[in-house]
């Protein structure tokens, strides 16, 4: 399986528009972070977590040339609202693409994007989607994705375990329950938002704690804020522990 970091950053991508930091006004590429996104490729198939405000762009760069499904952790704008685009590979595939969520944000996804459901826009050029309430395991091409249940603040988001590797963004407590789905994994792709607090978001000294406890083999810190330069941040994290950053690659 081949790992792509489609986005990195965190809602408001970097920079963050208007901002004069030194972070903001980097030179170093690794500093320029779309909205978070990850493309897993295998078996042939394509298949992204979340479609963010900047999909078409990542997957401009990414030179994806077919879509097969979309996985989304939560509602959030950051998340979803490139949705839209994925009309492109539908136009060229001819078949409605799976996308997979929990029900509430499957809701919202519906009511954010009614006009891809509405039967009667009467504009044409929509993508086809078939909606997936997803509250097991589920298998998706010879791989089963395990939904991973996390807070972020109050409200109830996933993350998601393919294999040895999992993807967890957005979070502010991972419950015991969930700790233990996330055992002996070789790649851990794990929020780290900045240093100071949030109260809906794990900070890089939280997330470091979390990768003390469960131990995988490679973890990669993403949905980074601007408060996390990448080159002052690195040289602070043990040898297990990376920032991604944008294109970043991964063979599984
Ligand atoms: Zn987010
Ligand atoms: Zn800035
Ligand atoms: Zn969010």
């Amino acid at each position: 399986m081949r790992l792509t970091f489609l986005g990195t950053g965190t809602s408001t991508g970097i920079p963050l528009l208007g901002c004069g930091c030194e972070v903001c006004r980097s030179a170093d590429p690794r500093d320029c972070r779309t909205r978070p996104s990850l493309l897993l490729e295998f078996d042939g198939r394509a298949v992204v977590i979340d479609t963010s405000p900047d999909f078409r762009f990542q997957a401009l760069q990414a030179r994806m040339t077919r879509l097969d499904a979309v996985l989304f952790t939560h509602a959030h704008a950051d998340h979803v609202l490139g949705l839209d685009d994925v009309r492109g590979f539908y136009f060229r595939q001819q078949t409605p693409i799976p996308i997979y969520a929990d029900a509430q944000c499957l809701a919202s996804i519906r009511r954010i994007f009614a006009y891809i459901f509405d039967g009667d826009y009467p504009y044409g050029g929509l993508a086809k989607l078939e909606p997936n309430i997803i509250d097991r395991p589920f298998p998706l091409w010879g791989l089963t994705f395990t939904p991973v249940p996390v807070l972020h603040g109050s409200l109830p988001i996933l993350g998601f375990r393919f294999g040895q590797a999992a993807y967890v963004t957005d979070f502010s407590t991972i419950p015991d329950s969930s700790l233990a789905l996330l055992e002996g994994l070789e790649v851990l792709v794990l929020a780290a938002l900045r240093h100071k607090p949030h109260p809906a978001h794990s900070t890089l000294e939280q997330s470091l704690a979390v990768v003390e406890r469960l131990r995988p083999r490679q973890t990669y810190f993403t949905h980074i804020a601007h408060e996390l330069g990448h080159q002052q941040t690195a040289p602070l994290l043990p040898p297990h522990v990376e920032l991604a950053c944008d294109g970043l690659t991964l063979e599984l």
